[in-house]
């Protein structure tokens, strides 16, 4: 729903809207267990992946 809460919310930057409002994340780049813009986003878009042991 072109909210940004996630963009805004993520302390690593880590997530970005682009000029034709794609959104990017390069989730090479999140700390391991981070999930905070997961609980932020408001109609429940976006899921962390189980991390491989
Ligand atoms: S999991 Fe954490 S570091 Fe990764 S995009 Fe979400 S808020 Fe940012």
């Amino acid at each position: 729903m072109d909210c940004g809460a996630c963009v805004t919310i993520c302390p690593w930057k880590v997530i970005t809207i682009e000029e034709d409002w794609t959104v990017s994340l390069d989730n090479s780049k999140c700390p391991p267990g981070c999930s905070i813009c997961v609980h932020c986003c408001p109609v429940r878009a976006l899921a962390a992946e189980e991390e491989e042991l």
